[in-house]
């Protein structure tokens, strides 16, 4: 499978050829697990997956497009444009990050002086992605294992960032609709994020480096629960007290630890919550998520998603979703504050 990798659109040859060079200082930077194991969206751009991949749907999928495009049911131009956005966005993350690279070579090393930024600092980054953005923010130390096979990191704290994929938009999942609105979100949170990293350079001088919700360096999903954002449900997928699984998630990787980490396990419950519930298991199409957890690589972070058997279904409807819809996290965005209490209620029990 391995030799199989070409790098398509997810990964791009700007991605590539950063990879490369920061490999060549193995100290200076955060490296690879040697038992990394190859995902994202990179796993889906093999020779197997080829002509599937989400960057070139297949041809249903792509008819659907243009007949609701004509019946003025979907925004064509939208969904275009918002798959160019992204794309942009990515190339911009290491564009952005060339001057640092640049001066990895010329010195072997990047200097950073800037010093560990006062709670109010992070105050006022959490209001500018909020205010300007609808981002949440949190903040951790990323664990070497998250990060994926054949990647590398030049910084290793990480300011990760969550942004709301719409109820309404998700609940028609698994038809396209579902797909315009991840779409969207993937753009918009890209954009933000790569703001958000311009505002930290700008206004306080902090060496650090956007990640596209669609880009492939890290697992987003334990990296935002370490820091503190949800819990990971059975679906595989983060569930937040805000938005419940209906997110993306992207990050802005800092040279050093400048703020408090929000690191927590407030929202761990989830996870005796899902072995209850199991709905998203009964209503996926493709039977592709497992009772038992698959255990498939160092991270200590299992899963319970086939992603060999979700892939074909997801590829068919052109982004699935139904196990984001059915979570009842998903259901409004005081689904989660419902939800906890019952759990926790005397009798600990919930009722579907
Ligand atoms: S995206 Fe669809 S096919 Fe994949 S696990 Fe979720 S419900 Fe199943
Ligand atoms: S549908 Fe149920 S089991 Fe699946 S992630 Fe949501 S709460 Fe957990």
């Amino acid at each position: 499978m391995e030799g199989d990798i070409k790098m398509k659109v997810a990964d791009n040859r700007f991605e590539e050829k950063y990879i490369e060079r920061i490999k060549k200082f193995p100290n200076q930077i955060l490296d690879e697990h040697e038992y990394a194991i190859q995902q994202g969206f990179s796993y889906f751009a093999s020779d197997k997956y080829k002509d599937k991949f989400i960057g070139k749907p297949p041809k249903g999928v792509k008819k659907k497009m243009i007949r609701d495009a004509i019946a003025g049911k979907a925004p064509l131009l939208g969904v275009f444009s918002n798959m160019l956005g992204t794309i942009r966005g990515m190339i911009q993350n290491f564009k952005d990050a060339e001057e640092y690279v640049v001066e990895l070579e010329k010195t072997g090393r990047i200097v950073d002086e800037s010093s560990i930024c006062s709670e109010s600092v992070w105050q006022e980054l959490q209001k500018y992605a909020w205010d300007k953005h609808n981002v949440l923010i949190g903040f951790t130390e990323v664990p070497r294992e998250y990060i994926f096979k054949r990647k590398a990191l030049l910084f290793k704290y990480a300011i990760v960032c969550i942004q709301e994929m719409k109820e309404e938009a998700i609940n028609k999942a698994p038809l396209i609709e579902a797909s315009y609105e991840a779409l969207r979100v993937y753009n918009s949170l890209g954009k933000a994020t790569n703001d958000m990293t311009r505002w930290l350079k700008e206004n306080h001088g902090i060496k650090c480096m956007a990640c596209s919700p669609m880009g492939g360096l890290v697992d987003t999903v334990p990296l935002a629960q370490k820091a503190g954002l949800g819990g990971v449900g059975h679906n595989g997928l983060l569930i937040t007290p805000q938005f419940g699984p209906r997110q993306r998630i992207s990050v802005i990787f800092v040279n050093r630890p400048i703020f408090d980490f929000t690191d927590s396990k407030e929202h761990l419950w989830i996870n005796e919550f899902c072995k209850n519930c199991r709905t998203c298991e009964r209503k996926c199409e493709a039977n592709a998520i497992y009772t038992n957890k698959i255990k498939n690589d160092t991270t200590g972070f299992v899963t319970s998603i086939d992603r060999e058997k979700c892939y074909p279904y997801f590829s068919k409807t052109g982004g699935c979703g139904v196990c984001i819809k059915v979570c009842p996290f998903s259901k409004g965005n005081s689904s989660y504050e419902k939800i906890k209490d019952r759990y926790f209620s005397k009798e600990k029990k919930y009722i579907n």
